[in-house]
């Protein structure tokens, strides 16, 4: 980001770096009208002491120097300052007033190095009593100013009153550093500065260092001249030269190039009292005197009383001005964000209705600059030019952060180039890093009254200080009126309510598809699952449930024989069937495939066996099809809920059935019994056995290859669990690992394919075959995640095998993720702090909502296969990939496609924008060692470079 100092003209610049190389902190020197002595604060010696002590102190340099303090200043005095000194924690005595060679002397002193300075000043005529009663007054007065342009004259006139000075201004510091005169009071005879600007190197860098650690600083421009400090041992030199740090020295002598600049302005004496905020300089009160006349310390300090309440009332009056102007703005987004929910298009909502984005933030024009449609209210730059500068902003960087100038011409020129006639812009990032909010402002030409002319004609010197102080009236073009930086800030939150509202509309577009069969329109699994479980739920109020699992016979044959059309029309032939052979209150859903299942409620067995009755002689009937006559029976498994069913178990229960329909010949229903049952007890025989398998080496990895969409690279591989169980043959993991997750066998199990998949890695990443930016799929079961050593599983098995974390990418499902939210997101962050990657598998099949993108740190979307696998143009399916894609985008993330199968479907993606894919079109799984077979000829073929060809997939 630019800082508003380097925007200055370059002579600016060029005197703020000199003066800012001035060492005024160690001048060496004291002012004339009091004496400055340095002190050992165990021995009380002074060590240091100004010249021309004797005017003040009536005694010589020689009889001071080398001596205790009390040779300067009396016993009495320097017993008291030693009891002051003793009570004081900060080691600091602000003021004590004492009678020194028979004149009244104001005292302070604090620490500086290894030294106390003492300081004395003649304290004049100000009798104490008369200075509270006017502070008194002043301090009334302020408080019962109301706005901050009345505390600040209210302060100035007060401060005048009780100093006398002829001239009193209060500045504001402008985010640039230069100065602004925002109240004033003076005597006639002097020339008003009220509105005058001035440049920052007129109180340069280490001044305004200075002014925060001072609460006020007093100058008198003595005709003799500042007095130099002398040292113990003779002349300015001494045993130790370290020079005495005076920053906090209220007799600092004045820097001879400020001395100059107040002769140039006609002043003999100043007061300037910082207004601190928050150790930040804010603003200043500055005084002024013709004559050279010192201000006696006890009034400094009055003044340093209203200082400070000038600067608490300022800030108060200040942070409600804030807040109402916060609340206001506050408002119009409310309004603005009821009115984009309730758009049919979001950029229609920002700039359409009652209130639009040019009452959030006035400008002349703003602009929507959404999926590269730009959609505009009042007058903007030529949509050709807003669309290069957004296609300028997205291709770098910062193109993700807001960007808000006034003066674009001089801050961005690159942007300025391609908008002639636009002065400022506010561009608020929104969704991924390519849509934008934008305002544009025109120029607006203004005057800023200078005090001094700030040309090289008023100067001796480019660096030495303006010689003339009146009124100098510059032009400045080139900026717009600057942006309130409420609006600006009510302009980024808007950037978070646009994101919710479109995340809420990709979940419910995304709910529409995903909740549907695209074939039949009939509800899916995901749709049944969720009524099953509300049913099951009302169920103990009397509602009695019932699933019906229907399996069409031999459809196989049907689709293998007559093609996928033929397939595709007698499932929707089916469909009708079944729905017409229900009742109108049962859901019938498709499963996929040729399965379909009928929910029933409120229901009972007779019933359930005469509906399932009714689909068999349904199908009885042969169907019609180009000129064929097709005949296609269904086998269907019933079962009734119990007690404490979960809608999982009646599931099982009713595809158990159903086997047992097609064992007993199919074209018929079979009730589950409780007989059924022994086959369930089977599982626990299967378990047994896939335990000792795993021990046994029957467990084997098989890995998929996952490519990138266009240009077909091997981006990496996905490792898949198969059981060669001995007597059986190869059992496919849905058949074991439900039963794995089902008892707990899934977290030892699941360790066991982390090390073998990320050991795979390590011996491929050790041949050298490996694509950059090869990475090791791995899926996971929820009660991975849910185990409290996982994370430190995972970390073990990286370091154990020496692979990056980010090789490689854990696979879970959104249901998955869901259950036991906290635990499973705190377990999500530590995995993604380690820097693993993290992907959500079959997506599109479980959400409820999509919330969890925002705040869980997921890189990978995989669109679920039963999206993707014959997935037609033009149809639904086609139409949730690409919003998973687009919703992937947004959001940072990539896309996968699983379950590619042919050729279109992959044409299908690339024109979707898919990243990457995976599929028995690429490639089937196979054991590492074939997969190598694939890769490793073509890499010897063509020599050792070009391995990242040579592991093309394909
Ligand atoms: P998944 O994670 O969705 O894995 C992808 C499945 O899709 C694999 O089935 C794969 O063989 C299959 N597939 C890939 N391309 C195609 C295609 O073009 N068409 C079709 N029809 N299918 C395709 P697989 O190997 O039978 O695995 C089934 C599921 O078992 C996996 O689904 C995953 O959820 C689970 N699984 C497999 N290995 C593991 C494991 O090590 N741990 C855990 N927790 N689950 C695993
Ligand atoms: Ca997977
Ligand atoms: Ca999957």
């Amino acid at each position: 980001m630019t800082r508003a100092e380097d925007l200055l003209p370059a002579d600016e610049q060029e005197r703020l770096a000199e003066c800012a190389r001035e060492p005024i902190h160690v001048p060496g020197a004291v002012q004339p009208h009091g004496v400055l002595l340095a002190v050992d604060p165990t021995t009380f010696e002074v060590v240091q002491v100004s010249d021309g002590c004797r005017r003040l102190l009536g005694v010589e340099v020689q009889a001071v120097l080398g001596h205790p303090l009390e040779a300067a200043v009396g016993p009495g005095c320097s017993r008291r300052l030693r009891t002051a000194l003793a009570a004081a924690d900060d080691g600091a005595v602000p003021a004590l007033r004492a009678e020194v060679d028979g004149t009244p002397v104001d005292v302070s002193a604090h620490g500086s190095g290894p030294l106390l300075v003492v300081e004395v000043e003649p304290a004049g005529d100000a009798s104490p009593a008369r200075i509270l009663a006017g502070l008194h007054a002043a301090a009334e007065r302020l408080s019962r100013s109301r706005t901050v342009e009345e505390v600040r004259t209210a302060t100035a006139q007060e401060i005048r009153r009780l100093t006398g000075f002829d001239r009193v201004m209060v500045y504001h510091f402008h985010p640039d550093g230069h100065g602004e005169v925002v109240a004033e009071d003076r005597v006639e005879e002097v020339e008003p500065y009220l509105g005058l600007h001035y440049p920052a190197s007129d109180i340069p860098a280490q001044a305004r260092r200075l002014y925060v650690l001072q609460p006020s600083r007093h100058i008198v421009l003595d005709a003799e001249g500042p007095n130099p400090l002398l040292r113990l041992g003779g002349g300015a030199g001494g045993d130790d030269t370290t020079p005495l740090d005076l920053s906090r020295a209220h007799l600092r002598a004045v820097s001879p190039h400020h001395a100059q600049f107040m002769r140039n302005m006609g002043i003999g004496a100043s007061m300037s009292l910082p207004l601190v905020h928050d150790g930040e300089l804010v603003g200043m009160v500055s005084c002024g005197d013709r004559r050279a006349r010192h201000l006696p310390h006890a009034l400094r300090q009055a003044c340093e009383v209203l200082a400070r309440q000038l600067t608490s009332r300022l800030t108060s009056l200040y942070e409600t001005r804030q807040l109402s102007k916060r609340l206001e703005v506050q408002q119009v987004r409310t309004r603005l964000v009821e009115q984009m929910a309730g758009a049919e298009d979001v950029s229609d909502g920002l700039t359409r209705g009652e209130v639009t984005l040019l009452d959030l933030v006035p400008a002349h024009g703003a602009v929507v600059s959404l999926d590269e449609v730009l959609v505009q209210v009042g007058a903007t730059p030529p949509p050709a030019d807003v669309l290069a500068v957004v296609e300028r902003l997205r291709s770098t960087e910062e193109g993700n952060l807001p960007l808000v100038s006034d003066a674009l011409a001089l801050e961005r020129p690159d942007l300025a180039e391609l908008l002639p006639s636009t002065a400022g812009v506010v561009f608020v990032p929104f969704g991924g890093d390519r849509d934008y909010l934008i305002w544009f402002r025109r120029e607006v030409v203004q005057t800023l009254d200078w005090l001094g002319d700030q040309s090289a004609q008023n100067r001796d010197t480019p660096l030495s200080p303006r010689n003339s102080f009146s009124s100098w009236r510059q032009s400045v073009s080139g900026r717009c009126l600057p942006w309130d930086p409420v609006e600006v800030s009510e302009a980024c939150e808007l950037r978070r309510d646009i994101d919710a509202v479109l995340l809420r509309r990709a979940e419910s577009r995304l709910a529409h598809l995903g909740l549907h069969d695209a074939l039949t329109g009939l509800p899916n699994r995901r749709l049944l699952m969720d009524r099953l479980g509300h049913a099951l739920d009302r169920h103990g109020r009397g509602s009695a449930v019932a699933l019906l699992f229907i399996d069409l016979d031999r459809f196989k044959l049907v689709n293998d024989s007559f093609g996928h059309d033929v397939g595709d029309a007698l499932l929707l032939h089916a469909a009708h069937r079944i729905k017409h052979a229900a009742r109108a209150s049962d859901t019938v859903a498709r499963l996929g495939g040729d399965e379909f299942m009928v929910l029933c409620e409120d229901t009972d067995a007779v019933a359930v066996g005469a509906l399932a009755q009714r689909i068999v002689d349904a199908f009885q009937e042969p169907v019609e099809m180009e000129g064929r006559e097709l005949r296609i029976t269904a086998s269907i498994g019933v079962t009734t809920a119990q007690e404490h069913h979960r809608p999982a178990d009646l599931l099982r229960e009713a595809d158990t059935a159903m086997y047992l329909a097609k064992k007993e010949g199919r074209n018929r229903a079979s009730r589950f019994e409780a007989g059924l049952r022994y086959q369930a007890l089977r599982h626990l025989d299967t378990e047994q056995a896939l335990r000792r398998g795993l021990g046994r080496g029957e467990l084997e990895l098989h890995y998929q290859p996952i490519v990138d969409v266009p240009t077909g690279e091997l981006r990496g591989v996905e490792a898949l669990l198969r059981w060669n169980r001995p007597g059986v043959g190869q059992v496919p993991p849905d058949r074991f690992i439900p039963l794995a997750e089902d008892t707990g066998f899934i977290v030892p199990l699941g360790e066991w394919v982390l090390d073998e998949a990320l050991g795979q890695l390590r011996t491929w990443k050790s041949q050298g075959h490996l694509p950059p930016g090869f990475r090791m799929a791995v899926n996971l079961s929820p009660q991975q995640l849910g185990s409290p050593t996982f994370v430190a599983v995972v970390q073990r098995a990286v370091e154990r095998n020496g692979v990056a974390p980010s090789e490689v990418s854990l696979e879970m499902t959104e249901t998955t993720l869901m259950s036991e939210r906290s635990t499973m997101s705190e377990a999500v962050e530590a995995l993604s702090s380690l820097g693993v990657g993290l992907s959500i598998d079959d997506f599109g099949t479980g959400y409820s909502s999509l919330a969890y993108l925002r705040y869980l740190p997921v890189q990978q979307l995989k669109v679920d296969r039963s999206f993707v696998s014959g997935a037609v143009p033009g149809s639904r399916d086609v139409a949730l990939v690409a919003a998973v894609c687009g919703l992937a985008q947004e959001f940072g993330m990539t896309c996968v496609a699983e379950g590619v199968e042919r050729a279109e479907e992959l044409a299908m993606l690339a024109e979707i924008g898919c990243d990457s894919a995976q599929g028995f079109h690429i490639g089937r799984p196979e054991p590492a060692a074939a997969l190598e077979a694939r890769w490793r000829p073509r890499a010897t073929a063509t020599g050792g470079e070009s391995r990242a060809r040579g592991a093309r997939v394909g």
